[in-house]
């Protein structure tokens, strides 16, 4: 099986009727990008830069992940690298940056959250990623955007980086593209305000699950209730590809959702451009989007938006997926 998988790294990731939908890979650390080339990614569509900062006494300086984030773009020989800013707190701590105990810490403080409180920290990464633009092709974007004053906020910090690197005579691409998660719900309902001001979207469904539901994804007791094919979350996965196509901007689904082949359906039925997903999934998900004709996806898709229930929804992918067996 595993043999018969890798014949397919190098084929092109489109589906019967001919629909391009680019598979690339989530990764963690620098280590991962030789395994996501050899998997066949066409990219890195979500790097996890916190783990640059995590298992560690202070974090890391703007050289040393100007460094990192400089030779993943250059492994990648031009393929986009889409750099996600720091996103610690909820169930990822760091010891050095003295976080209160929180009772919800995923409803806390979060991502962005701490970016826009603790701005020298921010602005560092920005330095070290806007720097790193110049040796290759990478995009950037925010992790857990709930409202639009917090794009516009991150934005003035970038842009006033941009005039500290031009007065320093610092080379740096200006026209990096910077793009957000959509993970909270709260975005999903601005979503065609949101992007008038983000060059893309994608989506972050192990977030969104757990919030439109009010499922901790940690909590164990309550995992059963963690449903990703909830009819919510379907809703709020077509507003959101329907306000991207509105403006004009590409939508890419990063959770692992992405990596779930029985997701493939609604993905190509949303035209999704982009699915990011972990290493080791790419090849599965190619193997089954060369089987799969987006024309039908498209008249599944309309059939799952009316289901009421996590369980008809579930019933119908199944029975969709009989034909690969
Ligand atoms: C997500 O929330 O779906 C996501 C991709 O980000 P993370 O799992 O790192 O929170
Ligand atoms: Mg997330």
């Amino acid at each position: 099986q595993k043999e018969r998988l890798q014949q397919i790294a190098d084929i092109a990731p489109v589906t019967v009727d001919q629909k391009l939908v680019r598979l690339a890979a989530n990764i963690n650390t620098e280590k991962e990008v030789e395994h996501a080339l050899r998997s066949g990614a066409l990219g890195v569509g979500l790097f996890r830069t916190e783990f640059l900062y995590m298992d560690r006494d202070s974090a890391p300086s703007e050289e040393e992940q100007f460094d990192v984030y400089r030779r993943v773009a250059e492994k990648l020989g031009g393929k986009p690298l889409i750099i996600r800013t720091l996103d610690i707190g909820g169930d990822k701590r760091l010891d050095y940056m003295a976080l209160a105990k929180e009772d919800n810490p995923f409803l806390g403080y979060r991502a962005i959250r701490i970016s826009l409180d603790r701005t020298e920290l921010f602005r560092t990464q920005l330095r070290a990623v806007l720097r790193a633009s110049h040796y290759g092709n990478i995009k950037m974007m925010y992790p857990m955007i709930a409202s639009l004053e917090e794009v516009r906020a991150a934005n003035a910090h970038l842009d006033s980086v941009k005039r500290e690197l031009t007065a320093e005579g610092i080379p740096y691409n200006a026209a990096m593209e910077v793009g957000i998660t959509i993970e909270v719900p709260a975005a999903v309902m601005i979503a065609d305000a949101l992007a008038k001001e983000a060059a893309f979207f994608s989506i972050g469904t192990n977030d969104l699950v757990q919030y439109v539901l009010a499922v901790d994804r940690m909590n164990e007791t309550i995992a059963h209730l963690y449903e990703p094919f909830h009819p919510a979350v379907l809703r709020l996965l077509n507003m959101t590809v329907e306000a991207a196509k509105n403006a004009g901007i590409p939508v890419a689904v990063c959770g692992e959702l992405a990596g779930d082949v029985k997701a493939l359906p609604i993905w190509l039925g949303l035209g999704i451009e982009e699915l990011s997903i972990s290493v080791q999934s790419i090849l599965q998900v190619k193997d089954r989007l060369l089987q799969s004709d987006q024309a039908e996806c498209r008249k599944l898709l309309e059939e799952l938006l009316k289901l009421p229930t996590a369980k008809e929804i579930h019933e119908r992918l199944s029975e969709a997926e009989r034909q690969y067996s």
